[in-house]
């Protein structure tokens, strides 16, 4: 089973009835790019670049993170590449900073928020993200959007450093897609709209769960709210594939529910056609949709819509699983 996993890397993920998905990685730097090309990922789908400003005393300078995101986008040979911007706060901290204490901080300050209430910290980001996208295929994905117009003035920041180091004659790749990460329960519920603004949608059913289900994802004592499989998370998913796809643009997962060969079958049927995990779970992820069909998991996403609770999806998913 191993050697025959080992054998998957170098093929496409592809189902039994011909149907292509992109089964991606998801990295914190540099030293996760061996494993994903191992694992033989179709790319990189959420490099959380905030531990490239984490355990240090001072904010990485444009040039260390240049060199971090040149080194990744060169390593993955022109595989994709979705680059996350800075998503501090939360539960990460940046001591450094020295930010005022919030007492609900997953509802504070964190993300995109700090990013545009801290223009210096984001556009240094930028900038070292531009620099290096001739390295590879880089997209660029924004954390924790809200609302419109956090996203048009992240991208009207990006405009300005493009045109900026454009006129300083550096070249930029004229094909960095821009997108955002759905995470909140109003991005999803208003996703059609967003959709006209973006490359692609990136889910966060981390982040997505926690708010949908009003509970903290660091809390022991309300973990049974965290439920991937609830009609509601299953819902708001499905809305935010369909409205991608009315706009021809295309719908990721990033989230720990992205690489659970349980929801695989189910994430397809509802539509998702890029999921990004462990670099672990990319060979089984690929084997167990070798194994899969188009009629079947549209059947399945079909029948388990029409469910009520976490605990009966789960059951009929297990039921028909074939992990
Ligand atoms: C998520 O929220 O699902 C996600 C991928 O981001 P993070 O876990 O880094 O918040
Ligand atoms: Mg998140």
């Amino acid at each position: 089973r191993v050697a025959e996993l080992k054998r998957l890397a170098a093929e496409p993920s592809v189902s039994a009835d011909g149907v292509h998905v992109e089964l991606a990685a998801n990295i914190g730097g540099v030293e996760d790019v061996a494993k994903a090309m191992e694992n033989g990922a179709d790319g990189v789908g959420l490099f959380r670049t905030e531990f490239l400003y984490m355990g240090r005393n001072s904010l990485p300078t444009e040039e260390e993170q240049y060199e971090t995101y040149r080194h990744v986008l060169d390593k993955m040979k022109g595989k994709r590449v979705v680059i996350r911007t800075l998503d501090i706060g939360g539960d990460k901290e940046l001591p450094y900073l020295s930010l005022p204490k919030e007492s609900n901080p997953f509802l504070g300050l964190r993300a995109v928020r700090f990013c545009l209430s801290r223009e210096d910290v984001f556009r240094t980001q930028l900038r070292a993200l531009l620099r290096a996208s001739t390295a590879g295929k880089l997209n660029i994905m924004f954390p924790m959007i809200a609302v419109a117009g956090e996203l048009r003035q992240a991208k009207t920041i990006l405009g300005e450093e493009r045109a900026k180091l454009e006129s300083e004659g550096v070249p930029i790749a004229a094909d960095i897609e821009v997108g955002i990460m759905i995470e909140i329960p109003a991005a999803a519920l208003n996703a059609d709209y967003l959709a006209k603004e973006v490359d692609f949608f990136s889910i966060g059913t981390n982040d997505l769960i926690q708010y949908t289900m009003a509970a903290d994802r660091m809390n022991d004592a309300v973990a049974y709210l965290y439920q991937p499989y609830h009609p509601s998370i299953l819902r708001l998913v499905r809305m935010v594939i369909r409205a991608a796809a009315r706009e021809g643009k295309w719908t990721g997962m990033c989230g720990e529910m992205a690489g659970d060969l349980t929801a695989i079958p189910l994430l397809l049927g509802l539509g998702l056609g890029e999921f990004s995990m462990s670099a672990s779970s990319v060979l089984p992820a690929r084997e167990l949709i070798g194994r899969l069909s188009k009629e079947e998991w549209s059947k399945l996403a079909e029948e388990a819509l029409q469910l009520g609770t976490q605990e009966e999806v789960k059951q009929f998913v297990e039921q028909r699983s074939h992990a």
